[in-house]
């Protein structure tokens, strides 16, 4: 069996290990401890690696992980999931998306691998993560979200050769039908690329919305999906669930409000819109009608800003381009 310590966590066959990785320290000298997980099988096995809330305001994929690991049993476990579902916990602790006690470079710990162990409080937690991960994991699943509960899409690293095709095949066994085969020159600094780069096939789950905006129905339905994946790295018994064809795009775009406003939307996660569909309509404090919001781009609505309020420079809307089913 493969021996595996993180921090205070060890690897032990059959068995859950909980303990906790020292990352940095805060400005009063206590140190930064995120909490890692590391569950063993009975038998042999690949290593699995899960991460969460590397954006501190993005809990549905803790909770994801939590409800995988109160559910999972070791005895019929082959290989070894390393789950941290709390990574950047400055960040958690203040329910905001970025880092604290960042004076420079808006410390988006997904813009920071590997990291540096000389840097930022943020690109330190990234240095002490990664080096684990690039030391044990077979493949990397990384937990997001984006604003509203009706999220679920996906992407996986499309590297050259085996790693995309690798990743691909976690994507399949998740089955979220919005999915992107990222292009591997997009999301620089991100850990699922930077894994892939280093031969670890990467994967995002994009489940539900920032802060409170998830539901008990997305956190065990993610929960089945991570269950089939691992089945599908033959990592538990049983048949893995075929969802069909997925819908895969090109790229993405990010489309930005030019404008503020009451703001209420008109499309769901998922739906189809052409070049001009209205997105949403704006009203003024008086509540009269004050313009639409319509699509730039023809695609996929991948996230859409939830209102009631909108201020200019906000994430309008996310697109998946040129949808294809595969
Ligand atoms: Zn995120």
């Amino acid at each position: 069996m493969k021996e595996i310590a993180i921090g205070s966590a060890t690897a032990n066959p059959a068995s859950i290990s909980k303990g906790h990785l020292h990352t940095g320290h805060f400005p009063d000298g206590r140190p930064v401890e995120i909490p890692v997980v590391i569950a063993q099988g009975s038998q042999d096995g690949p290593t699995l690696w899960l991460h969460g809330c590397v954006h501190g305001n993005e809990y549905c994929g803790t909770f994801i992980i939590h409800e995988m690991l109160r559910t999972l049993d070791v005895q019929q476990l082959a290989g070894t999931v390393v789950a941290l579902p709390i990574l950047n916990i400055n960040a958690f602790r203040r329910m905001q998306r970025m880092s604290p006690f960042e004076g420079y470079g808006g410390g988006d710990l997904n813009r920071c691998f590997p990291g540096d162990p000389q840097g930022s409080l943020t690109q330190q937690i990234a240095h002490a993560v990664y080096s684990h991960l690039k030391q044990h994991a077979d493949a990397l699943i990384d937990f997001h979200t984006a604003m509203t509960t009706d999220v679920r899409w996906a992407l996986y690293t499309d590297a050259e050769g085996e790693v995309g095709k690798r990743a691909e095949g976690i994507a399949r066994a998740f089955g979220y039908d919005s999915t992107l085969p990222a292009p591997m020159d997009i999301l620089a600094g991100s850990a699922i690329m930077t894994a892939a780069r280093d031969g670890i096939p990467g994967y995002i789950v994009e489940a539900g919305g920032k802060g409170g905006a998830f539901d008990r129905s997305t956190v065990v339905d993610g929960c089945a999906r991570l269950n089939n994946v691992m089945r599908h790295l033959d990592m538990l018994p049983g048949d893995v669930t075929d969802y069909g064809p997925l819908t895969y795009f090109s790229n993405f775009a990010w489309i930005m409000s030019t404008r503020g406003g009451l703001f209420q939307r008109s499309v769901r996660c998922g739906d189809r819109i052409e070049e001009g569909t209205v997105l949403g309509q704006y009203y003024d404090l008086y509540g009269n009608p004050d313009g639409e919001a319509r699509s730039p781009h023809a695609g996929v609505v991948l996230a859409i800003h939830p209102g009631p309020l909108m201020a200019n420079g906000e994430t309008l809307i996310h697109i998946g381009l040129d949808p294809r089913s595969v």
